[in-house]
């Protein structure tokens, strides 16, 4: 049976909202949605031309029966919303192998007390015993966005640095006798990595999926009213407490720069291009 070999593609239909491809998402509105966003209402838009907002919907009329419609006919129609994972992986096929397994802090504090072996083992263990608390409450959180350029501008401390956790870590081991900074140090293991992952729409928690819906009758509104909001092109967010499967792994790639936020937000040449998968 299909169930018992998880490695056996599932004949569902695959759909899949890519935040990159605006004009495509914006054109299969009308496969799902033409019940809420009706042409009387977009008539009505038309012509009262309102500001719409995705987190103020009060342009929207009966915005209390639409909005939760929408969400279920959005998360109907697709079966995935693509996310990109930035990380430092020393192993980038595990990935293929097991998926996204969240953040295992236990196996992070190896890494941690391994990187860090020059340092006195007091000091790297009362920061291991502070995080303990915090490890708990984040344990198995995985981070994706929409855009993978909005990782690489915006958010490249994952990629240059890695795991946010070891991050604060060695943030709190501050730095050497001899002014190393310690978080500088992690930029010495594994290959800066860009995942693309089709990440299933149930495993992406229900708020998250209200954003994304706001957003959309956003975009959908400031068309029919031809009245552009100044705001930035700013791609959802997925936060993920579940594992991902394997097969959700789509393709990956080590981008050659990188914007580098803890370094003035200045270009970071990545050293790495190649992994054990595409090397
Ligand atoms: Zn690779």
């Amino acid at each position: 049976m299909a169930e018992n070999n998880p490695r056996r593609p599932i004949a569902l239909p695959h759909k899949v909202l890519d935040w990159r491809n605006r004009r495509i998402w914006l054109v299969s509105i009308r496969h799902y949605a033409s019940h809420v966003l009706t042409a009387e209402l977009r008539r009505r838009l038309a012509q009262e031309r309102p500001e719409c907002w995705s987190d103020d919907l009060s342009w929207l009329p009966d915005s209390e029966y639409i909005l939760p419609e929408f969400v279920g006919s959005l998360t109907g129609y697709y079966t995935h919303f693509k996310g990109f994972h930035g990380c430092r992986p020393s192993s980038v096929s595990s990935y293929y192998e097991h998926g996204l397994l969240g953040q295992n802090s236990d196996l992070l504090c190896d890494m941690f007390r391994e990187i860090f072996f020059d340092v006195p083992q007091e000091d790297v263990e009362s920061i291991i015993t502070q995080f303990a608390a915090r490890s708990n409450s984040e344990r198995g959180a995985m981070w994706l966005v929409g855009s993978d350029k909005f990782l690489i501008e915006q958010c490249g401390h994952y990629l240059i640095q890695g795991s946010e956790y070891l991050m604060a870590l060695a943030a709190h081991l501050g730095r050497s006798p001899s002014g190393e900074d310690y978080r500088f140090r992690l930029r010495q293991y594994g290959v800066p990595t860009i995942l693309e992952v089709d990440v299933p729409v149930k495993l992406v928690p229900g708020v998250q999926q209200v954003e994304v819906a706001k957003t959309i009758l956003s975009e959908w509104g400031q068309l029919a009213t031809r009245r552009l909001l100044p705001f930035g092109d700013t791609p959802p967010c997925y936060v993920v407490r579940q594992d991902i499967p394997p097969e959700c792994v789509r393709d990956h790639y080590h981008p050659a720069r990188i914007i580098d936020p803890h370094k003035g937000h200045r270009p970071y040449a990545n050293p790495f291009l190649t992994c054990d998968m595409c090397g």
